[in-house]
């Protein structure tokens, strides 16, 4: 039996940034990766003749991104401009006048003092339960869709209060996802292999794999908190209960992407802008034309429509209807070729982004704080501030790494 300073479990960003720390330390480590390729919920799509980013796209806290940093370095394409998201986004092909985007401006602040306003009281409840039901909330709701992955009474406001944010947003013209897949070159990684038990009952830890049996004096678990519930590893003995309850307690989202190939002529302008389907319905795309620059059109789904479109196969076929009724049948008939994500479905990942249930914002804590020294998780969902994030994921793999060192 092969045996290794740390075993780490899962290749993706988090995985990713524990590696590295522990490698250029000089430990013998090993990543166990159940997919043939590295980056997990990061990878980008080249099938339509362009890079497209089917998960993680934007690098969020932008500036002090250690992903940022690391695509500098590997001599990628940062764009250093904001999406436009907010209150100026025009909605179908409707720019908003000054008034309209003043008043949306205003509801978002207001929107925003209240969750921090109950977050300060100590209150972690359903952030539908302190909402007023006023003109504006149709649009905050299809917005929590889209950032936190869920419908607002999924939403914890303790949890979205923590979420910090610095505003700037930049998207990588090659790929958010080649980024990270480059980060993980000349990692000991070894692909296609699925850890099924972890026995922690001895000195030595023993990790059971598809392609056999390792051994390693530390091990640190990177899953989605979402695989991990469905109870995807044994482990011998049992983990304390109170793990079990973060799993459960920090489910993901589902949002997920359609890519269309922007056909001749359309958007001609080759800007890249930011559009909402609707603000009158929370059952609405968020759209991005030539996202990371280049010639598509990404529609964004989140929540439960979703999920339930994704069960139906009927993403692709909603984002159509919904530009045929914004732009036209003509509009929609000169769109390419299109490629459809399925997150939820996806057996290695069950969901997108974490967002704790309301009431169980304290979870990210309990899921960071190490079973043992030898024994830790790490992954976005381990993040208070920057959960659901790559660069969430980033601090929580090398903050693992360094408690072993
Ligand atoms: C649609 C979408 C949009 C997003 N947008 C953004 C964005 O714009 N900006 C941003 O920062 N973040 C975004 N995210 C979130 C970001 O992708 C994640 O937060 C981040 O990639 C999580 O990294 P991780 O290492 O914690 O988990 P993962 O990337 O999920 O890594 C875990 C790894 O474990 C592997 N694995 C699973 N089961 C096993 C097993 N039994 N044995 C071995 N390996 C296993 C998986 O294959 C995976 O590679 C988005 C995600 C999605 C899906």
């Amino acid at each position: 039996m092969s045996s290794f300073d740390t075993v780490i479990v899962g290749a993706g960003a988090a995985g990713i940034a524990a590696a590295r720390r522990l490698v250029a330390a000089g430990q013998r480590v090993l990543v166990l990766e159940a997919r043939l390729r590295a980056g997990g919920r990061a990878v980008t799509d080249q099938s339509l003749g362009a890079p497209a980013d089917m998960g993680a796209a934007w690098l969020h806290f932008a500036a002090e991104n250690a992903w940022t940093r690391l695509a500098d370095e590997a001599g990628f394409t940062v764009l250093r401009r904001e999406p436009g998201w907010g209150a100026a986004a025009n909605i179908g092909a409707r720019a908003p006048t000054p008034a309209e985007s003043a008043a949306a401006q205003a509801n978002h602040l207001h929107y925003h003092e209240l969750i921090e306003a109950t977050a300060a009281a100590g209150r972690d409840v359903p952030l539908s339960d302190i909402l007023p039901d006023d003109g504006y909330r149709t649009r905050f709701d299809a917005i929590m869709t889209w950032a936190v992955g869920v419908e607002s009474r999924q939403v914890s406001t303790l949890d979205l209060a923590r979420y910090a944010d610095s505003n700037h947003n930049w998207a990588v013209r090659e790929g958010l996802g080649a980024v990270v897949a480059a980060g993980a070159a000349g990692l000991p990684i070894e692909f296609g292999s699925a850890v099924t038990a972890i026995d922690w009952s001895g000195p030595l830890l023993r990790i059971d794999c598809s392609s056999g049996r390792v051994a390693a004096r530390a091990v640190i678990i990177t899953l989605p908190t979402a695989v991990l519930a469905q109870g995807a590893l044994r482990f011998t003995p049992s983990l304390p209960a109170i793990y079990g309850d973060a799993f459960q307690s920090l489910p993901l989202g589902v949002p997920n992407k359609v890519f269309f190939r922007l056909g001749a002529g359309q958007f001609a302008d080759g800007v890249s802008r930011h559009f909402i389907g609707s603000d009158r319905d929370t059952r609405t795309c968020s759209y991005v034309v030539y996202p990371a620059g280049q010639p598509l059109l990404c529609a964004y789904f989140g929540g439960d429509l979703s999920w339930e479109l994704e069960q139906r196969g009927e993403l692709t076929r909603f984002a159509l209807d919904e530009l045929r009724r914004i732009f036209g049948a003509d509009f929609v008939s000169g769109l390419g070729a299109s490629i459809a994500t399925a997150w939820g479905t996806d057996p290695h990942a069950r969901g997108s982004y974490s967002a704790a249930l309301p009431g169980k914002a304290h979870c990210r804590e309990i899921l960071a704080r190490p079973v043992m020294p030898q024994l830790q998780f790490a992954g976005e969902a381990c993040s208070t501030q920057y959960y659901g994030t790559l660069h969430g994921a980033w601090l929580s793999g090398v903050a693992a790494a360094e408690r072993l060192l």
